[in-house]
């Protein structure tokens, strides 16, 4: 099993860890600071520093088959660390802040867009939802203002847990989501955008939107009768 540090903090950069696998598929540490793909967030990417001053260049972070297992993807050819020894694991920050950047943006365009979420991928720079909007026209312009509007706001990004007993009794919570969490699963983390959006997410966010800068709607593509994708990106 490893620790998590992103969930609680993901503007943790790098962490001191153990070596406690390695296959063919890739490394695992005891703790890390690394995203695995998931959520429509890509892996981080950044290197393992041993003792030595050698580096294990990541070149992606993926999810095991364990609940908390995290798999590490090492360059090709490069070398693996032993079992059991101490390193340290950076991430490409400057990455991903900007991908940090970009989850929180599209929380806000839930928030913004009527109509159910069907998909979505978060970018470097870019970024896209596709929204089930039976029939309905959206315009670029009035999506693209309300959303610069809501990250000018400045308003606060807030991780909590929950647990399905507290969740039962505050139905009112479930109301207000824009995503239903998964029922069952004893603990839910929840994203709460200050009086904007709340809806179950495990993914790494900005602690305020203002972080997310001027951002524009690129293109609104049909895809298929009732489904928009919405595409956006940083400006400048
Ligand atoms: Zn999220």
């Amino acid at each position: 099993m490893t620790e998590l540090l992103f969930r609680d903090d993901g503007y943790l950069r790098s962490c001191a860890a153990r070596m406690i696998g390695s296959d063919e598929r890739g490394i695992r540490l005891d703790r890390t600071v690394f995203y695995p793909t998931g959520g429509g967030q890509p892996g981080d990417t950044g290197r393992l520093r041993l003792a030595s001053g050698a580096e294990v260049p990541i070149v992606d972070t993926v999810k095991g088959d364990a609940p908390d297992e995290v798999i590490h993807v090492p360059a090709p050819g490069s070398m693996q660390p032993a079992v059991g020894v101490e390193i340290i694991a950076e991430i490409d920050w400057e990455r991903r802040y900007r991908l940090m950047r970009m989850h929180t943006c599209l929380h806000l365009l839930c928030a913004v867009v009527p109509g159910a979420v069907t998909g979505g991928s978060v970018g470097d720079g870019r970024g896209r939802l596709d929204f089930d909007v039976p029939g309905a026209s959206l315009d670029k312009d009035a999506i693209s203002a309300g959303l610069n509007k809501l990250i000018a706001e400045g308003h606060a990004v807030v991780p909590r847990w929950i647990d399905d007993a507290e969740l039962e009794a505050r139905p009112e919570l479930v109301r207000t989501m824009s995503v239903k969490p998964p029922v069952g699963a004893g603990k839910v983390r929840l994203l709460e955008i200050d009086g904007v959006d709340l809806q179950p997410c495990g993914g790494t966010h900005v602690q305020n939107t203002a972080e997310i800068g001027p951002v524009e709607i690129t293109k609104i593509e049909n895809k298929g009768r009732q489904n928009r994708r919405i595409n956006l990106a940083f400006v400048g």
